[in-house]
Formats: structure tokens, C-alpha cells, sequence
């Protein structure tokens, strides 16, 4: 399915992309030839980014790469690696481009910038299915062990609910990546999961998980790049362009219907 989506997208760069292009090469400071855009992103967040059959696919990582090549950049090969660590990969110029359904927010307005967003979520609580616990409000987290995956929002709502006493400190469980912590919740190690609801609905159709109820946190994603670059206007253009032309809902039908 993703290779047929690239030959349509390349017939489609062949005839009207070259406007897109030479707009953005326009763009470029002063002819530099840094045209190379290295991504990274943190696999195990389905359908955003993961592994299938050991190749890293997803929808950030078909739309990155949309974005990148039609506002006339090459992408480089993909970094997959912690969630944690990709503002500090990015600040250090190991990657220059964080896709990874990272949500915009001030604390990360600091030190990074971001794309327009292209994506709206708010977080889900996971619990096992057929389990006796399904929690309708964090009110009834109080005895639980919850999980999230470090450096993440989700991660923030638990640290919300340690700091105002709903529950314990010790039963936040941090994970490296939130396939482990499906993975600890379906076990039993843990009793409760904090995602993004649209992760949260792909690992329900897939695990024997279940979305107990939803915490409102009205989140937008967003492309991270370092505060000094100045291909992120190109990289807006091209994000309206993928949006406006049917392209970006090509997209959503393809990774979540
Ligand atoms: N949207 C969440 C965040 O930005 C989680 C992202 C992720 O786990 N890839 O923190």
C-alpha cells in the first residue's frame, strides 16, 4: 500500500511538483547547499511510526517525507530512536527534523520550533479488556500502577496525578517506548496506560486493550526543528500544499482506515 501511495506521489511530482520546487530552492538562503534533511522519529507509536517487517513505516513517516521532497529538500535516512532523546539529538544537529507526533507546547517552544500542526489528539487511558478495572475518571486511578512512555504528554498527565495525590508516586511506571508499556499493561504489570487516543484506538484493534475513558488535553502535533533553521517556511508551505491538494487525506485513509 505505501509503495503504490509513492509512485502516485512521484507521477504527481513529475507533473505539477516543479513549481512547488523551484518556490522553494527560491527559499534558500544564498544558494547553500544544504539541502539534505535528516529525520527522526521514535518507532512504536502506531500509525504515526513503527516497524513492519523491519521497516519503519507510518504516517509521519509517508507525510515527512511528502513535505520534505515537495518543498524541493532530499530527506536523509530516518534515526529511529527514543522519544526522550530527539529535541536533544535535534539541538545537537544529529537529526534536523522531528516527526514523531510530537505535541507543540511551551515547554518545547523553548528550546525547538515547530511546523504548522497537522494533527489534533487529546490522551486516552488504556486498561486491559477484560479486566474487572475500567476506570471511568482519573477518580478511579487511585490504586492503580500507570504507565506512559518517558519525555511524552502522557507522561505529564501521570506526573499531574502523582503531584495533586490522585495516585502514588511509585506506581508511575516510565517506559523507553509505549509498545513496552502495551505490552507491561497486558501483562498485568501495570494497570493502566496514558496515550494518545489515536495510538490508543490502533494498539485496541490490535492488543487486548481498551480505552476506559478519554482526558481532554486538546494536543496539536507538529514537526520539530531547530529554532535556527530557515527551511521551516518551506516546509509550511508544503505541509498547506499536501493539505489543500487531497494528498494529506490520502494519507489518513491510508495509515487509519
Ligand atoms: N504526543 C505525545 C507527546 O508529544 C506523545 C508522542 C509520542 O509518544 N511519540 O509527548
Amino acid at each position: 500500500m505505501a509503495r503504490e501511495f509513492d509512485m502516485d506521489r512521484r507521477a504527481y511530482l513529475k507533473t505539477v511538483g516543479v513549481a512547488g520546487a523551484t518556490t522553494a530552492l527560491a527559499g534558500c538562503s544564498g544558494g547553500e547547499d544544504t539541502q539534505v534533511i535528516v529525520p527522526g522519529t521514535s518507532a512504536g507509536f502506531p500509525p504515526f511510526e513503527f516497524t513492519e517487517d523491519g521497516e519503519l513505516v507510518g504516517f509521519d513517516i509517508t507525510l515527512a517525507e511528502e513535505v520534505v521532497t515537495r518543498a524541493g529538500y532530499e530527506l536523509g535516512e530516518w534515526s529511529d530512536i527514543s522519544f526522550e532523546s530527539l529535541i536533544p539529538s535535534l539541538l545537537d544537529g544529529d537529526i534536523d527534523l522531528v516527526a514523531a507526533g510530537m505535541t507543540i507546547n511551551e515547554s518545547r517552544q523553548e528550546s525547538i520550533d515547530f511546523s504548522d500542526p497537522y494533527w489534533e489528539s487529546n490522551q486516552s487511558v488504556l486498561v486491559q479488556e477484560d479486566s474487572d478495572f475500567q476506570p471511568g475518571s482519573v477518580d478511579d486511578l487511585g490504586d492503580a500502577r500507570v504507565g506512559a512512555q518517558a519525555g511524552t504528554t502522557g507522561e505529564g498527565e501521570a506526573e499531574t496525578l502523582v503531584a495533586d495525590g490522585t495516585i502514588a508516586g511509585d506506581a508511575l511506571r516510565r517506559y523507553d517506548n509505549y509498545t513496552l508499556a502495551v505490552q507491561d499493561l497486558e501483562n498485568g504489570n501495570v494497570d493502566a496506560v496514558i496515550i494518545d487516543q489515536p495510538v490508543a484506538t490502533t494498539f485496541s484493534s490490535d492488543r487486548a486493550v481498551a480505552v476506559a475513558f478519554i482526558i481532554e488535553t486538546g494536543e496539536e502535533f507538529g514537526m520539530g526543528v531547530r529554532p535556527d533553521d530557515d527551511r521551516l517556511g518551506d516546509l509550511n508551505g508544503a505541509l498547506a500544499e499536501v493539505k489543500d491538494d487531497g494528498t494529506y487525506d490520502d494519507l489518513v485513509t491510508e495509515w487509519f482506515e
